[in-house]
């Protein structure tokens, strides 16, 4: 069977780390993103350069639309999704609770929350066994937020990691005898662009005297757990969160 990965939020960090990392190991990929077509067309030439198989495909995935055209564009140029990589996700400017309007809350849970969910639901459609789909795995990006709490920070953001490590233990044990797995990562504080989103882009530097590996995480390392995750070697593994936070 051919393996089909969609990643969320693909040109940039993490998902393009793993987009890039999927091509290797023989996924024909679709990368998903929102804004930025120039990184995520980057990411597929790329990988058609190294002679593999990848689309770029615009989406907000909290906006139900767009998800449906994102797995309809999947689906028409590379076939049935074997593998969803949940990665898309966001936080706002650094801030205590009595300070966040209701509109970034919204924002927030729209896209990490929401936007899971609906990309979650496309992928069982087309892969439980019940639909008469033969399988696949789901990969959620969590956070090691969801247990830390972000506080001063970004308490939403960390509560919308919260909902997906809840996602990831309630579907896993929902669509388990239907040949769908489904686990998370939490990563720790890796060095992409997110944290110049909250206002703070050295926030690693800060941060990593606390970290007992003494050092952020780079985006392939986190990469390399969702890729394991999604493989036949974690083929017992389900509603699992797999920390990778350098100890923290
Ligand atoms: P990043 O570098 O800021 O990249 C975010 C990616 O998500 C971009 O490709 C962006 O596309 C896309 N995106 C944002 N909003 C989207 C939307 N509404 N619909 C579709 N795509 C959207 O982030 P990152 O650090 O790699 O984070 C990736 C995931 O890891 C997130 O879920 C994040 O919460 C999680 N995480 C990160 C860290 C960390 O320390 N970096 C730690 C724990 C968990 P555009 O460029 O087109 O907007």
């Amino acid at each position: 069977m051919e393996k089909i990965m969609i990643v969320t939020g693909g040109s940039r960090g993490i998902g393009a780390a793993t987009a890039y990392l999927a091509a290797e190991r023989g996924y024909a990929v679709c990368v998903n993103y929102r804004r930025d077509r120039s990184s995520a067309m980057k990411i597929v030439e790329k990988i058609e350069g190294e002679g593999g198989r990848a689309i770029a495909v615009a989406a907000d995935v909290s906006s139900e639309k767009d998800v449906l055209a994102l797995f309809k564009a999947t689906d028409e140029q590379l076939g049935m999704v074997t593998v969803l990589v949940n990665n898309a996700g966001i936080l706002e400017q650094q801030m205590r609770l009595e300070n966040m309007a209701a509109d970034r809350l919204q924002r927030i849970f729209a896209v990490n929350i929401t936007g899971a969910f609906l990309c979650a639901r496309e992928a069982i459609k087309r892969m439980s066994a019940k639909h008469g789909g033969m399988g696949g795995a789901i990969v959620n990006v969590s956070s090691i937020a969801s247990r830390l709490g972000s506080p001063g920070e970004y308490i939403d953001y960390a509560a919308s990691k919260g909902a997906i490590d809840t996602l990831t233990m309630g579907l896993a044990k929902e669509v388990a005898a239907e040949g769908i797995r489904v686990n998370a990562v939490r990563p720790g504080f890796i060095d992409t662009d997110i944290h110049a989103s909250g206002g703070e882009p050295d926030r690693l530097d800060r941060i990593k005297a606390s970290i007992p590996m003494k050092r952020g995480g780079e985006a392939i390392e986190v990469a390399r757990g969702i890729l394991w995750l999604a493989s036949d070697e974690a083929s017992y593994t389900t509603g699992s969160l797999v920390e990778i936070a350098g100890g923290r």
